[in-house]
């Protein structure tokens, strides 16, 4: 199948309320325009050099998720147009999205990290690290006035026991709504759960994920 018959069939499948990052890392531009030119319009990458020089390329519509690690300093070259950074996970981090996107007079759409996996990782808060952001997020809101947190993310470990992986969405998902009904409750923003790859996208919304970030499935394989 073309790529774009891939994206199209990909999303069809697809239960209404989840959403679709398609996730072109790696791909070409070419690769991009094929799938936008379904009409899709998420696409996510994992570092900020790729990100720019395709987003500097492609129609200046195309709505770009930033999904990997973000290291502050390099905040201020995507603030200008990111839709959504899918991987906050410190005060420090949110603090400069918030200033870089005063600059840019723009409000940016956040998801806080959560770490799920059993990897180990440097990357992704702990449930308490978690808590103790919303807190902070909480008790300084009028000096966060260009962010929203929207949700989280998490990766679930990589194999193929789908146990393991299942009871790893489920434990977020869990997270979530316990954020959701106790910590921001009065946070109406807050509905957005992106978890989910090639490899396990289905247990993820069997799981209630609303956003899946996919890339091989619909652009096959890659080389890095
Ligand atoms: C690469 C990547 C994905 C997509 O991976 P696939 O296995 O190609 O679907 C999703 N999320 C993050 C954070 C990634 O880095």
């Amino acid at each position: 199948m073309s790529v774009s018959e891939q994206i199209i069939t990909f999303k069809s499948a697809l239960p209404k309320e989840v959403s679709l990052v398609a996730v072109s890392k790696t791909y070409s531009s070419n690769i991009v325009m094929e799938a936008y030119n379904t009409g899709h319009k998420d696409f996510g990458e994992n570092k900020v050099q790729e990100l720019i020089s395709k987003a500097e390329v492609l129609p200046k519509d195309i709505r770009w998720h930033m999904i990997g690690h973000l290291q502050s300093n390099k905040v201020k070259y995507i603030a200008p147009f990111v839709t959504l950074i899918h991987a906050v996970d410190s005060q420090k981090l949110l603090k400069v999205i918030n200033k870089e996107a005063a600059k840019n007079s723009r409000v940016i759409d956040c998801l806080l990290q959560v770490h799920i996996a059993k990897e180990s990782s440097k990357y992704g808060l702990s449930k308490e690290g978690l808590k103790d952001l919303i807190r902070f997020f909480n008790d300084n809101i009028n000096d966060f006035s260009n962010v929203r947190v929207c949700g989280l993310m998490g990766m679930a470990t990589f194999t193929d026991d789908c146990d393991i992986v299942r009871e790893e969405f489920r434990y977020l998902k869990a997270i979530f709504d316990e954020v959701k009904e106790s910590d921001l409750n009065n946070y109406p923003e807050f509905t957005q759960l992106s978890m989910g790859m090639s490899n396990d996208y289905n247990i993820a919304i069997e799981e209630g994920s609303n956003i899946v970030r996919v890339g091989s499935a619909i652009f096959g394989n890659r080389n890095y």
